[in-house]
């Protein structure tokens, strides 16, 4: 599955390559989570534009629905917990997605309700047809060809998704917020995949930050701490608010300091006489 980044453009693990260069060992395999992540970007395929982000459903419920390449519904789309959400995403066939909605949604998509952060619904119709991994069409099947969903599998789905509105039931996912069918043309389809915003396996630390080995055994002279470490190393299998940035800082100043005291009390190099110059 191709990896998604929204990261600085100079993170590409170079930490990671020097210190496997000399033998370093790792930490936090497995313990992967995506996030939700913005647009395609218009010129790198393996990044998305983290400030053309769509609004979370904490921010504004949801008008669209959320569908995979089969045309499927797979969670309920106001679901707050964006950690739930999250762990959905992992299980959706190449962590991608889209969000399907029409204009009457994209209409009331203005102000604090847009659908992406910043554009108000003239430059979402804008986008549209003009940035990879933005659709619009005429009706749902034509968006489906456009967006490369299975056609029959998202008429279905908006077939039942619009009677869920009707009755005010959703049987498939428990969704609660349904504020009107998706009928009215143009429809729209939003890519999205899994961001992967930070690294969650990184260089194997011991307490003092000294790196490790394979065999466990410290790697005399490295020393690593932030993200280089993995995000496993202070997240685990998960998003903590802060727990990046302020271990990189405070062990970063830990480490500084004690590294800067071993210089202090270390005594000058010793200097060899000279003979005078005559
Ligand atoms: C969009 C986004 C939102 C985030 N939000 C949060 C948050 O809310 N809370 C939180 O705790 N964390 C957050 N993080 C994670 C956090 O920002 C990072 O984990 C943290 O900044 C890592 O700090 P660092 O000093 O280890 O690495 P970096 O900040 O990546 O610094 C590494 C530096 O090394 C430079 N560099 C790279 N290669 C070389 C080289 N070969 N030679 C010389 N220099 C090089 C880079 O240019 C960069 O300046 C977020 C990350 C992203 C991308």
């Amino acid at each position: 599955m191709p990896l998604v980044s929204a990261g600085a453009r100079t993170s590409t693990g170079d930490g990671i390559h020097l210190g496997r260069s000399i033998g370093a060992g790792l930490q936090g395999a497995g313990s992967h989570l995506p996030t939700f992540g913005g647009l395609p970007d218009p010129i790198s395929p393996g990044r998305a534009n983290w400030h053309d982000r769509q609004r979370l459903t904490s921010e504004r419920p949801p008008w669209e629905i959320y569908v995979d390449r089969e045309g499927s519904r797979w969670v309920a789309e106001d679901e707050p917990s964006i950690d739930e959400k999250e762990r959905a995403l992992t299980s959706v066939p190449e962590q991608t997605f889209w969000t399907v909605f029409d204009d009457r949604a994209l209409a009331a998509a203005t102000g604090e309700q847009q659908i992406v952060v910043g554009k108000e619904p003239e430059e979402v119709r804008a986008m549209a047809n003009a940035r990879p991994g933005v659709h619009a069409a005429e009706s749902v099947s034509a968006l489906a060809e456009a967006a490369g969903i299975d056609p029959d599998g998202l008429a279905a789905t908006v077939r039942a998704y619009n009677a869920a509105v009707v009755t005010g039931v959703d049987p498939d996912f428990g969704r609660m917020h349904l504020p009107a069918p998706i009928e009215r043309g143009p429809f729209y389809a939003i890519r999205n995949h899994a961001i992967t915003l930070v690294t969650f396996q990184g260089l194997d630390t011991d307490a003092d930050c000294g790196v490790r080995d394979e065999a466990g055994v410290v790697v005399p002279g490295l020393f690593a701490v932030g993200e280089v470490i993995g995000a496993a190393a202070t997240c685990g299998n998960s998003f903590c608010g802060g727990m990046l940035l302020t271990p990189a800082l405070t062990l970063g100043r830990l480490l500084g300091v004690r590294l800067a005291d071993q210089v202090v009390s270390q005594p000058p190099p010793s200097t060899t006489s000279v003979a005078p110059v005559t």
